[in-house]
């Protein structure tokens, strides 16, 4: 059965292949106004037309994505060079978008509080993603 893309799953390979590197993104872009190396806020979650929807980090399966967090060595979770583990906390359910123009690569979640929704967006660094 064919899902269609949709309710494509991506693993941490589809991010290192579709995702354009930094580096490589042109400064004019439209979305030049979203990057940020790491987590910031949100007012409102970001989406077309600028950026398409290209999948999810979230098996569909897993109703209860773990909380664990993954860094590498003086990384936390707010760092610009916190590693982009897809099987962890947050990544195990963000949402994967890709800039129409250019193919620059954000993260998108919204994370619960107890009095507080708050959308998050990261850029994607193809080189952090483990
Ligand atoms: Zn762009």
């Amino acid at each position: 059965m064919s899902s269609g893309n949709a309710a494509a799953v991506l693993t941490a390979a589809d991010l290192r292949e579709r995702v354009r590197s930094t580096g490589g993104a042109p400064p004019d872009c439209d979305c030049a106004r979203l990057v940020c190396p790491g987590w910031e806020s949100v007012s409102s979650p970001v989406g077309e037309p600028l950026l398409e929807r290209l999948g999810s980090l979230r098996a569909p399966s897993d109703d209860e994505p773990t909380l664990t967090e993954q860094h590498s060595a003086g990384s936390s979770y707010w760092s610009p060079n916190a590693p982009i583990a897809t099987a962890f906390f947050p990544y195990n359910r963000c949402e994967v978008w890709l800039c129409r123009r250019c193919a620059r690569g954000f993260l998108q979640y919204t994370e619960y509080g107890g009095y507080y929704v708050d959308h998050r967006l990261r850029e994607i660094d193809p080189s952090l993603v483990v």
